[in-house]
């Protein structure tokens, strides 16, 4: 039977998109014994951009670098609930993360790390550190942007080698056209008496913020964090695969249209499509046009041998001679994010692009990494076709190769067996000047049509956009559509961002029995 065969023509809420925000909404929902929802998703499994790839060969691949930082109880008790605890569902890891600069690797956070410069970019950061600090003290008001930010807390110096090349990579959007009210916590701000000190010790210096260790699935990838979570719902409440595509929204008969013209009746929906598409749909491309995103090639490499990397994890690359700027040593992160050592596999292109032609299968061991790259207007990539590898692949994916090779991540006769590249198109939620203008008119008007617009995209609050916040999107948004509640993580990312959040627990279904939603949206 066709997923769309027994689709409901009338829910009571309709939840779009099974990605973490949708999921931590179902699962709200369920937990509260309501009966009439539904979740839909175009892919074929859920996930959205928290899932993970496998290439022919084996290889997994998560869509760029995830890792788990959690603010809430709920996401932590959840997850263990879908995969399990401990040393048997889980691999601890220690944080390991530097930056490629000048041919050589300098530890972050960066500005603690000076002293692995050449001279002259010592004092040029140093001197740059100083001038920053005292002309913060008599700035008046709040910086206008990231770019003054930056010139604010890191001074020119590290400005012009790390922070700005950097960030343009990473966003691909200019720093003077993003705020700063998103950083927060996201980048380590400067303690100057620190970075002096560490430039005449000679030390490296590491440390930075509460996170040392992180988690990391022993199989599956982040994906099967989410597949996990999903085998928790009803399967009845959920479908998936292109049949559920949604192409339109009637707002007033509170319909969605799927793509094959079915038709679902909603009295509410969660929607965590991105905002900028639905806001189209519903005839304002004045907000549309208000929001920023950036698209995000992720492009992975499987290779023989043993890896070279030891304990990094993610790495970062500023300067031009790659085109990535993040490369993730996904092989570290789990055993089986890489075919087992018996597996026989060709050689289908060396480390230096050479293409490799009759190789007989061998086995490993394996290993590999995994780059992102971001593309906008202000930024766009080379995706013509070109012939790699006895495949078709775009050009990017050997820039990206030769890149890895400029930056001494693979060598010139390294094995490569196994190639992945997937482009999304939204990939990054631009903290854009002028978001804010957009999204306090937005959403209160889509949640008067019914709509509760959440999630990485679907709020597009960058500062409240990973896994675990996304899926406290969903779980608060639940909340309110049946009991009016506040939404904390929505509407106070400062204060979700600074603390472990403990409120709300993940727990047994409590069966609303036969209430009537206290906030009169929803009969159960
Ligand atoms: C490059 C990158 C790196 C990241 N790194 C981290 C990290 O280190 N740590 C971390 O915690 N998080 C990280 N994240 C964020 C994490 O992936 C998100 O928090 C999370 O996936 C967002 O969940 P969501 O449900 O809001 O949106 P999505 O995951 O985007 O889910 C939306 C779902 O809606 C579906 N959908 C969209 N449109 C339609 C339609 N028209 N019809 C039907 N279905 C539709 C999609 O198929 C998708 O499954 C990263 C993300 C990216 C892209």
């Amino acid at each position: 039977m066709s997923p769309a065969a027994d689709l409901p023509t009338k829910v009571g809420v309709l939840v779009v998109g099974a990605g973490p925000t949708g999921l931590g909404a179902a699962t709200r929902l369920h937990q509260h014994g309501l009966k009439d929802w539904l979740i839909i998703d175009q892919a074929e499994e859920a996930g959205g951009l928290a899932c993970t790839d496998i290439t022919p060969e084996g290889f997994l691949f998560d869509m760029g670098g995830h890792v788990i930082f959690s603010h809430y109880q709920y996401f932590d008790d959840l997850i263990d609930t879908a995969i399990g605890k401990g040393d048997a569902a889980w691999n601890t890891l220690e944080r390991v993360s530097y930056v490629w600069m000048k041919n050589r690797w300098v530890a972050y956070p960066f500005q603690n790390n000076i002293s692995a410069l050449p001279k002259e970019d010592q004092i040029k950061c140093l001197n740059g550190l100083t001038e920053a600090k005292v002309a913060n003290t008599i700035a008046q008001g709040k910086p206008a942007n990231f770019d003054e930010w930056i010139m604010r807390v890191m001074g020119p110096g590290i400005a012009d080698l790390f922070m700005r090349p950097y960030n343009f990579k990473v966003w691909a959007v200019p720093p003077k056209e993003m705020q700063c009210e998103w950083l927060g916590e996201r980048v380590a701000t400067v303690d100057v008496n620190r970075a002096i000190s560490n430039v005449i010790n000679n030390k490296e210096d590491a440390g930075w913020g509460p996170n040392a260790v992180f988690r990391f699935p022993l199989e599956g990838g982040t994906g099967a964090i989410w597949k996990g979570v999903s085998r928790l719902l009803p399967k009845d409440k959920q479908r998936y695969g292109k049949d559920m595509t949604i192409s339109g929204i009637d707002k007033d008969s509170k319909t969605a249209i799927l793509a094959n013209g079915h038709k679902i009746q909603y009295d509410a929906m969660i929607s965590t499509m991105p905002l900028d598409i639905v806001c189209r749909w519903l005839g304002k491309p004045q907000w549309a046009d208000g929001l920023t995103h950036s698209s995000s090639h992720i492009i992975g490499i499987g290779v023989r041998g043993q890896c070279p990397h030891g304990l990094k994890c993610w790495l970062y690359f500023p300067e031009d001679d790659c085109p990535f700027y993040r490369t993730t040593v996904f092989s570290h992160y789990a055993k089986k994010n890489c075919p087992a050592d018996d597996v026989k596999l060709p050689t289908i292109l060396r480390g230096d692009c050479q293409e490799v032609t009759d190789a007989q299968a061998e086995t490993g061991p394996y290993w590999s990494l995994m780059f992102e790259i971001s593309e906008s207007s202000y930024k766009p990539v080379n995706q013509g076709k070109i012939k790699l590898a006895g495949g078709e692949w775009s050009e990017l994916v050997k820039e990206t190769i030769i890149g890895a090779l400029n930056t001494k991540l693979i060598s010139a006769e390294d094995q490569i067996v196994s190639i992945y590249h997937r482009r999304l198109e939204h990939g990054y939620p631009t903290p854009s000047v002028g978001r804010e203008a957009v999204l306090v008119e937005a959403l209160p008007w889509l949640r008067e049509q019914g709509i509760w617009s959440r999630g990485r995209f679907g709020s597009y609050r960058y500062e409240v956009g990973n896994q675990d916040h996304s899926l406290m999107l969903g779980v608060e948004c639940a909340d309110n559509v049946l009991f009016g509640t506040k939404e904390l993580t929505l509407n106070h990312p400062n204060v979700v961002n600074a603390k472990k959040n403990m409120e709300l627990l993940y727990g047994p279904t409590t069966f609303l029995g036969a209430h009537t939603a206290t906030n009169g949206h929803l009969n159960n």
